[in-house]
């Protein structure tokens, strides 16, 4: 097993909240205070806390001094976390996931913790109502704060059939009459799904929402430079980051019947999915980044390298300053704020401006020599070694398997 200390970001998340059972367990306190040889409190004041979708900074209660992981860690300790249970719910929040290429984004995972906040404040006893339509792909669903789940694995809601899915969801709030339905406002699915089915049901929507206090919703609006207060609404259409996601409970996670629908003919067609350049994808679109920085010297091999993964090419600032990249490649606050499932970062160091460009990123993969620099921190996998000799290998991989598929078709 490689000796490289990894980070786990579900680990990440229990040693921010000091309230969590298991926050003793990977909290050394004595990371906590770093005093200075003066006996002064030291302060990294541009290192605290990250800037989440609402534009606000969100201070990590550690002072911004997470400890990284060892993979001997005790994380099957998560496994015995207490298990939570509703058996008879008073009322049910319904959540309607994305679940991109079958697999729950983090948008999916706050709306969860957002909808278990609204199940059970005030005391009351709701279950969160979560479904999935087409494949899923995650094995342990039982993290995330859905408490019964409905899994619908119609062929025929595979691909792009939003006037089915709605179908669908029709029948369901027809039968659970859930108290609130919450979708991610998301471009995959989310954002177009909610409106159509509060439209269909004439419910009231309230959209890019971020805030809940008391009864009273807070959401974006003029193109993210004001906010407007709504009350509470049946359909809450959330912004990515406004809720944390649960981490304090396992939950039963248990399987309903999916309710009939009767015969549906779809006025769309959808012919699946059509290939495309990579590079021809806008940056704020693209699914797959591989960004350079300084810490690469032979581009020919990254620009190969890009070409062989089927992904986007992105760059840091400076890359694009030595003319390596063109303008409209650079990622980070004054460049494209990018949203990919997978960001490769090499030879990027991780600069504050370039962070706030990849917040919404999912899994964030480092490669770079120092192993101490902030893009290793915000990775999710890290590679540590010479950009070129590992950028060289992935080339070798990636032609060694193409050749396998070849002889294979
Ligand atoms: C107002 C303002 C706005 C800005 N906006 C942006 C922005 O939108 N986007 C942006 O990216 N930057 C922006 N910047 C610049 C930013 O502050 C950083 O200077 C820049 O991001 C650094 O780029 P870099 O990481 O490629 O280079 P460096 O900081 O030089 O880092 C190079 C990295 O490569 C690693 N490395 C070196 N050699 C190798 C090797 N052989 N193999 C592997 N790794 C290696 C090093 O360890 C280092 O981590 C902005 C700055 C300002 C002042």
């Amino acid at each position: 097993m490689s000796q490289h200390r990894r980070r786990d970001p579900r680990v990440l998340k229990i040693i921010r909240n000091r309230l969590h059972p298991l926050h003793g367990q990977y909290v050394d306190s004595s990371t906590i205070k770093q005093f200075g040889p003066s006996g002064l409190l030291r302060k990294f004041p541009h290192r605290v806390g990250t800037i989440a979708a609402n534009g606000r900074r969100r201070i990590n209660r550690l002072g911004g001094h997470a400890p990284s992981f060892s993979m001997s860690q005790p994380l099957e300790a998560l496994v015995n976390l207490p298990l939570h249970q509703v058996k008879q719910p008073e009322f049910y929040i319904l959540v309607v996931l994305d679940c991109v290429a079958g697999r729950l984004t983090e948008h999916d995972k706050d709306c969860l913790g957002f909808a278990q906040m609204l199940a059970n404040r005030k005391g009351q006893a709701g279950a969160v109502l979560a479904v999935i339509f087409g494949e899923s792909k995650d094995t342990d669903l039982t993290l995330f704060g859905i408490d019964r789940l409905l899994h619908i694995t119609d062929d025929a809601v595979q691909g792009y059939q939003p006037e089915l899915c709605c179908e669908y969801l029709s029948q369901i709030i027809a039968q659970f009459n859930p108290k609130h339905i919450i979708f991610p406002d998301s471009i995959f699915a989310g954002a177009d799904l909610g409106r159509r089915i509060a439209a269909k049901l004439a419910l009231s929507v309230a959209t890019s929402a971020w805030k809940l206090v008391e009864d009273e919703l807070t959401c974006r609006a003029s193109q993210g430079l004001s906010d407007i207060k709504s009350p509470l609404t049946d359909v809450i259409l959330l912004l990515e980051q406004a809720y944390e996601p649960t981490s304090e409970y396992r939950y039963e996670t248990l399987l309903l019947d999916i309710p009939k629908i009767a015969m549906y003919k779809s006025s769309l067609q959808d012919d699946g999915l059509v290939e495309v350049d990579p590079s021809q994808i806008p940056l704020a679109e693209a699914g797959f980044i591989i960004a350079g920085g300084n810490g690469i010297t032979d581009w020919p091999l990254f620009h190969r390298t890009a070409e062989l993964l089927g992904a986007t090419k992105g760059a840091s600032r400076v890359a694009v300053d030595d003319g390596f990249m063109a303008r409209d490649r650079q990622v980070g606050a004054t460049g494209t704020w990018v949203s990919a499932q997978v960001y490769i970062a090499v030879g990027i160091s991780g600069a504050i401006q370039h962070l706030q460009g990849i917040s919404r990123c999912e899994k964030v993969i480092a490669i770079n020599i120092d192993d101490s620099c902030d893009m290793i921190k915000r990775a999710d996998l890290s590679v540590i070694g010479d950009s070129q000799a590992i950028l060289a290998e992935l080339n070798q991989l990636c032609l060694q398997t193409k050749k396998v598929v070849d002889d294979v078709a």
